[in-house]
């Protein structure tokens, strides 16, 4: 079985195998029980409230409860970009600094910074398009708090591997470990990745305390730079036959539901824009992944152009999209996004208030 299948029934086997109770005290480990949804979650082939729900009907709320507490923080970031659009691309909060340039440090992109468990979480994302989300927020102290990089052009070397690929919790988490988004910078050492990565490595450059990490130097082995090459190859396809007595449904890289509207007779069209992925690339793995995804939905032809050169748009008697901030460009209808707690409204403040109001709901709707 491939690290990330693609059917919809691998995928609630996923979710079914879930160990709420030892994620609870893994997660944060290297090696933890931790879920490896996002993929899924990312591309829209499965929603926040349908992984929760089915997550609940076999684990009690309060079992259940850190897990759900995790999937509201994609919540939050997403509802953050709904509202505030393309704000979440630049400083969010306060200026990062001090900013030394903004390229990409090279023994980062090569998997050389010598610290073993950040080089082989690089190598694992290379290699299966995953990262553990220690590894992340490691990686990411590393170049922006230590290494002293802006945040934007790495977290887009991050975003082009990732199969998860998701520009608000990539973009927004970025910016909370560079202190931009968040009140503080997030640093770590060797110490922390040693305990949370089962290593024992010592003498590197991160093997000090919290305050001489923070207060060092750029060492050596981050100051080379390099630019990465970010291109997306997008796929060569036939040109779609439509059927202009019936509806256009859109689908994009971040809705690829097989159940969406699937009772409806309908062109279904997965429309890859250039003008899209050369703002955002991704690798050839993530193509690759998308493309699997997409070929999992019943008579879905693909389109690689603009949504407004598709051949005769106007024929069509009703096109249909999901509503989504990167896409709201996109003509037609737009059905509403399915969020776990739909009433919740306070997403202005921190994520912890933010929880708290879900934490409410979440105890009112699901206690006896
Ligand atoms: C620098 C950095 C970049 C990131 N970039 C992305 C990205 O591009 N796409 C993406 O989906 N996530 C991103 N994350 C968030 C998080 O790392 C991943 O969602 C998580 O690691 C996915 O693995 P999982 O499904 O096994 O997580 P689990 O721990 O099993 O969590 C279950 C689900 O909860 C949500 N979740 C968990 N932790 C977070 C978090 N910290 N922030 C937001 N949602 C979370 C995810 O949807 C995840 O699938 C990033 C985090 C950091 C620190």
């Amino acid at each position: 079985m491939s690290t990330f299948p693609v059917t919809l029934e691998a995928i609630n086997q996923r979710i079914d195998a879930l160990d709420v109770t030892a994620y609870a005290h893994t997660r944060n480990y290297l090696n933890g029980s931790v879920s490896r949804l996002s993929p899924y979650l990312s591309r829209g082939v499965v929603s926040l409230p349908y992984v929760m729900n089915r997550i609940l009907q076999r684990a009690s709320v309060n079992d259940a409860q850190k897990f759900i507490y995790e999937l509201c923080w994609r919540e939050y970031f997403q509802r953050i970009w709904f509202e505030q659009g393309n704000r979440i691309f630049s400083d969010f909060n306060n200026a990062q600094q001090p900013v030394k340039h903004h390229q990409m440090i090279k023994s980062v992109a090569d998997a050389t910074t010598g610290i073993e468990a950040i080089d082989q979480g690089i190598q694992e994302l290379y290699s299966t398009g995953y990262m553990h989300n220690h590894v992340r927020m490691y990686v990411a102290s590393i170049v922006t708090n230590v290494g002293q990089v802006h945040w934007h052009n790495p977290s887009k070397w991050m975003y082009y591997h990732l199969l998860d690929g998701d520009l608000a919790s990539n973009s927004l988490s970025w910016q909370w470990v560079a202190g931009t988004f968040s009140s503080k910078k997030y640093f770590c050492n060797q110490d922390n990745i040693n305990t949370y990565g089962n290593t024992t490595q010592r003498d590197t450059f991160l093997d000090q305390s919290y305050e001489a990490v923070m207060r060092m130097n750029v060492p050596e082995v981050l100051q080379p730079v390099i630019s990465p090459d970010l291109t997306t190859i997008l796929p060569v396809v036939n040109s779609p036959l439509f059927d202009y007595n019936l509806p256009l449904l859109l689908y994009n890289s971040c809705n690829l539901d097989p159940l969406w509207r699937n009772e409806e007779p309908a062109n279904r069209l997965l429309i890859l824009e250039p003008s899209y992925f050369n703002h955002y690339p991704v690798s050839a793995n993530v193509m690759d992944f998308i493309l699997s995804l997409a070929y999992q939905i019943n008579g879905l032809q693909i389109y690689i152009g603009e949504v407004n050169d598709i051949p005769a748009l106007a024929a069509f008697p009703e096109i249909l999209s999901k509503e989504h901030p990167a896409f709201r460009h996109y003509p037609g209808i737009k059905d509403e996004p399915e969020w776990l707690f739909p009433s919740v409204n306070r997403v202005k403040g921190s994520f912890t208030s933010f929880w708290k109001a879900c934490e409410k709901n979440l105890m009112q709707k699901h206690t006896p």
